[in-house]
């Protein structure tokens, strides 16, 4: 396994690896949410690739990108355990150097839920990916279902850019009580991480409702709401939306369509997303 931490160096060892390359994405502090994604990335592709980089331009000025979690020795174990080819770990300065000023904006599909409650995410996303995809040109790239919305913004970017990446989208891996795989659970007080599988509760409190038959929008949203504002540890909810799993327009009526529900809740100073696909 080599590490590159240069966009020149991994560019020229990406130019003359075995094909196909499978490219996993991450920022690190590595859990078996992206050791799907890398087992994956390993079956598929002659050659696996994994990027760990804390982006700062992703998190908002009063979020948590200068205490987000880093366990880089510990990751690279893992990584290598994993079969991986190659390691992207940049520092900030490489990825953005002084004066970059070129930014992907994306457009509706970036605008409500994740994008609404914090402004910019989505833009800093696109952004490195784009140059993830640009530094590497993967034949493929995996990303978890975990991050819905942040899914469907990269398959739009894709697209209309004309990137030509094929974009694979793996299961959420969930805690057998079933909280998501994430990072951040590891910010979680014992109290708030005894309630925090109420996330996960609340959705499919929705989407048992749908199997019953039911699809308007407002009925599901309140099964879930109801759900969550029952626990007291919960502080806050950010939203419940239910949008159309392709484009994540809200959606009043559900129909044929893939819909997804998801939702952003608080635990304390703790926010903790998830989503169910209603197929
Ligand atoms: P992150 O390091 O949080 O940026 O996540 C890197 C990739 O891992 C993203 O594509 C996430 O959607 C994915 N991921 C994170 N948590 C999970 C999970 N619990 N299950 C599946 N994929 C996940």
């Amino acid at each position: 396994m080599q590490v590159i931490t240069t966009c020149a160096e991994m560019t020229a060892l990406c130019r003359e690896t075995p094909r196909p390359l499978g490219l996993v994405p991450t920022m690190g502090a590595l859990h078996e949410g992206h050791l799907s994604l890398t087992q994956q990335a390993r079956a598929d592709n002659a050659t696996m690739a994994a990027s760990i980089f804390v982006n700062p331009t992703q998190f908002g000025a009063n979020e948590d990108f200068s205490t987000y979690p880093r366990s880089m020795e510990r990751d690279l174990e893992l990584l290598s355990a994993q079969g991986t080819d190659l390691v992207f770990a940049p520092l900030p300065d490489e990825v953005y150097p002084d004066g970059f000023d070129t930014w992907i904006e994306p457009g509706a599909v970036a605008e409500g839920m994740e994008g609404a409650a914090r402004p910019g995410h989505f833009r800093g996303v696109a952004t490195v990916v784009a140059k993830l995809f640009t530094i590497t040109w993967p034949d493929r790239a995996y990303f978890g279902q975990k991050d819905g919305q942040q899914v469907a913004v990269i398959r739009k970017m894709n697209a209309d850019l004309n990137l030509g990446v094929d974009v694979v989208t793996m299961p959420t891996i969930r805690e057998p009580d079933g909280l998501a795989l994430s990072s951040r659970n590891a910010y979680l007080t014992p109290e708030q991480r005894a309630a925090a599988p109420v996330v996960y509760r609340a959705l499919r409190a929705a989407e048992s409702l749908w199997h019953t038959g039911e699809r308007n929008a407002n009925r599901l949203q309140a099964a879930a709401l109801a759900v969550l504002q029952a626990e007291p540890q919960i502080s806050a909810v950010d939203y419940v939306s239910i949008v159309d799993a392709a484009t994540m327009a809200p959606l009043n009526v559900l129909d044929e369509r893939p819909a997804m529900i998801a939702t952003a809740a608080r635990l304390g100073s703790v926010r903790l997303i998830d989503n169910v696909v209603l197929l």
